[in-house]
């Protein structure tokens, strides 16, 4: 049987930055991965590009039962580090929006990264392994793979959520959790499209494609001012994503479809200067011409020009584009997720290394933990964060 140091299950972010970080302080380290490729989900990841920190890091942008526990990891390795890091590497970068910095060329860059940083510290990467057992004794741990079985004093699980199936997602993190006696709270996909009731997916069909800036609220009172973009299955974009993660089955979300513009302000003063003007067209101005054309076949915009609109049709009509009230259906689920709500229960975990209270040399990092952050380069920054404080207990 081989023997390590340190096991740790799952090549991605975490995973393969944990084992880096480890192998290079001395650690003899395995890293196991179930794909043909290690950090699948960073390739894919911002369009290609990986959205791989967001210079506003902090606590606040992360949900968990325990929303204390990220602290400590986010505050001993921070954005500034892994910046610093891309920066010794050379990796061309660039902000694009709300502190979400990219890579200007390619996410290969950021593997290409983690692969080298790996190399230095002489880390053993075995892909397509898919872990069969993991069983606990006075040397450690063993884990049966397929047709060998290899052992060591620790075992990190960096095996992610559940969200995109397709690129190797599997409940494994939470089954090991659950053999060692953790609790692991209930998971839901997160930073997800909404998908739509058939009536209003009907009548918005032919706004797919249209995007626009929106305030989104949902009923705790969370908001995010971002872009939404409807689509032939609902409702996406960054506001829908984001508002996903707060938002729970059953619930309406609340969408301002002009948050720069005061409606009313806008008519009083579109009707001073062209009182002839037809409303619909007058509101083009300041939203898309298909989204108005939509709700003026819906009666949501009454076919009148500016002098003709009454102070009840105005007040419904300010209403409905600032406060336009949407239940949604459902989510597009873990297909399309990008990342996984709820899972092991930090309470049992140290904030501190990662290492369970009542398992000793049992880790979890990552997305597998109950961490889940905004979109927008927070969940890249949890993966580094929470790998190299447990890379430093190791
Ligand atoms: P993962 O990266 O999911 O890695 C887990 C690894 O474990 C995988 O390689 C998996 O194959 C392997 N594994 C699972 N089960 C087993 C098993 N039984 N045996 C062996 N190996 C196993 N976040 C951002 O911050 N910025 C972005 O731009 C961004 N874009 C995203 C785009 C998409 C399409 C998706 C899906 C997610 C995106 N995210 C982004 C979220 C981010 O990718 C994850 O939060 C992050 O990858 C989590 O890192 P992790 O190492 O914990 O898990």
């Amino acid at each position: 049987m081989e023997k390590f140091d340190v096991i740790i299950v799952g090549a991605g972010a975490a995973g393969m930055f944990c084992a880096a970080q480890a192998g290079q302080l001395g650690r003899r380290v395995l890293l196991l991965d179930n794909g043909k490729k290690a950090g699948r989900k960073i390739l894919m990841s911002g369009g290609g590009r990986c959205n791989f920190t967001n210079m506003h890091t902090e606590p606040a942008a992360y949900l968990s039962h325990n929303p204390h526990f990220c602290k400590s990891a986010l505050a001993r390795y921070n954005q500034w580090d892994f910046i610093d890091l891309v920066n010794r590497h050379g990796i061309a970068y660039h902000e694009k929006t709300l502190g979400q910095l990219f890579c200007d060329d390619s996410a290969q860059q950021i593997v290409d990264l983690l692969l080298k940083e790996c190399d230095a510290g002489q880390v053993t990467l075995r892909l397509r392994s898919e872990v069969l057992s993991v069983d606990r004794d006075d040397n450690g741990y063993t884990l049966q793979l397929n047709g060998t079985s290899v052992q060591a004093e620790k075992l990190v699980i960096a095996s992610g959520g559940l969200s995109m199936p397709g690129l190797g997602a599997t409940p494994f993190g939470y089954k090991v959790a659950e053999q060692f006696g953790l609790k692991v709270f209930p998971t839901r996909a997160a930073l997800v499209p909404f998908t739509l009731h058939k009536p209003l997916l009907e009548q918005l069909n032919t706004l797919s494609g249209v995007a626009l800036p929106t305030t989104i609220t949902a009923q705790d009172g969370t908001l995010f001012k971002e872009a939404m973009l409807f689509t032939h299955r609902g409702l996406s974009g960054p506001a829908v994503l984001q508002i996903s993660s707060y938002w729970q089955p059953g619930e309406f979300v609340t969408i301002d479809l002009s948050p720069a513009t005061s409606l009313d302000d806008f008519i009083h003063v579109q009707r001073e200067a062209h009182p002839n003007l037809s409303l619909k067209n007058s509101l083009a101005k300041i939203l898309p011409k298909r989204l108005v054309e939509v709700l003026q076949e819906l009666k949501q915009i009454p076919d009148v020009t500016l002098k003709q609109l009454n102070s009840k049709q105005q007040g419904e009509l300010v209403s409905t584009l600032h406060q336009w009230r949407v239940q949604p259906n459902g989510t597009e689920g873990y297909r399309t997720a990008e990342v996984t709500l709820g899972g092991v229960d930090t309470t049992q975990l140290s904030s501190k290394t990662m290492e369970a209270r009542d398992v000793p040399g049992l880790f979890f990092i990552g997305e597998v933990v109950d961490v889940t952050g905004w979109l927008g380069g927070y969940n890249f920054q949890w993966a580094w964060s929470s790998a190299w404080a447990c890379a430093q207990a190791l």
